[in-house]
């Protein structure tokens, strides 16, 4: 019966795959119902067929939907692109026709390209979709400005380009930073301190081209030591509520203290740069100021202080 054994366990993949010749099945036919090891092993080899056989229908079917889907996505983005370019090439030929500067055509197309950009380019590209959305939808409202700004005859264009890059980016490069700098990278691990020093030179270089373009003999000091006084402020809010090398209650208390803390000093600090010193912290159209914040300190305390003791539990514990 072993030696029978042996036999059947060797044919039962051929068994279960239907290949084998008809007097190996009859074999195993007749091992299988007076043998409880055999069908045991039966059972097993036809569940594990099924089972994969139902994950490779699976993955075909899922690969089928994708490509279906990817089609379609594609094919709705090329016609609303082809719409798009309906009223541009309206445009092109009233402006020919009238013997006008090609003026109009160009900032409705390139106003054309800023709806592109989020209409058409999610559609149409199929990897890092937003990164190629966000870049397309900035870089065509630059070049609609820069349009404009020719056209105008304007000298605004890098006033208005960096203000634009500042308000987009602050809001895009966090969820660039997270979904496409590589796992473990140094600015993957510090996507808040990249975030914040491409928003302090982009606007640093906002403040400089202001600078040259209004011309003004005052406005170096006064625009670089306000605009250094609010970066530096927000920096060190940054900083302690992400680099701190505490426990989160701590950091959050120190946080909201030193809001409380900004909210009394800084309207003496832009006073004293204006050339206009005061201590307003206690003057009386200065109250709400004073009572934020006393508020803000005190609550940043009794969070500081919840901190500082579960801080001390969790040492005492460790030590044990
Ligand atoms: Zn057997």
């Amino acid at each position: 019966m072993k030696n029978m054994c042996d036999i059947v366990q060797d044919i039962l993949p051929l068994y279960v795959d239907e290949i084998c010749s008809p007097s190996s099945r009859t074999l195993v036919d007749e091992h299988i119902p007076e043998c409880e090891k055999c069908s045991a092993t039966l059972e097993r080899l036809k569940r594990t067929s099924i089972d994969s056989s139902i994950e490779q229908e699976k993955n075909t079917v899922l690969k089928h939907h994708q490509k279906a889907t990817a089609r379609k996505t594609f094919t709705v983005g090329t016609i609303t692109a082809m719409i798009l370019t309906i009223p541009v090439i309206v445009c092109l030929i009233v402006n020919l026709a009238t013997g006008h500067a090609l003026d109009w055509f160009f900032i409705v197309l390139t106003s054309l390209l800023v709806v592109a950009s989020f209409t058409v380019v999610p559609l149409v590209v199929s990897e890092k979709a937003f990164l190629y959305t966000s870049l397309s939808f900035v870089g065509s409202i630059l070049l609609l400005l820069g349009t404009c700004c020719i056209y105008t005859k304007g000298s605004w264009f890098f006033i208005a380009a960096l203000s634009v890059l500042l308000g987009t980016m602050t809001v895009f490069l966090p969820i660039i930073a997270r979904l496409y700098f590589p796992n473990n990278s140094f600015w993957k691990k510090n996507k808040g301190l990249f975030v914040f020093l491409t928003d302090t030179v982009l606007l640093y270089a906002l403040i400089i081209f202001i600078g040259i373009y209004v011309k003004s003999q005052t406005y170096w000091y006064t625009a670089v030591s306000i605009t250094t006084v609010c970066a530096v402020s927000v920096w060190l809010f940054f900083l302690i509520v992400r680099y701190l090398p505490a426990n989160a209650f701590i950091r959050a208390g120190s946080a909201i203290m030193y809001s409380g803390v900004f909210i009394a000093v800084i309207n003496g600090i832009i006073d004293a740069i204006l050339g206009e010193p005061q201590i307003r912290l206690f003057a009386k159209d200065n109250i709400i100021n004073f009572e934020l914040a006393v508020s803000f300190l005190a609550v940043g305390l009794v969070v500081l202080i919840a901190g500082i003791i579960r801080a001390g539990v969790k040492r005492k514990s460790c030590k044990k």
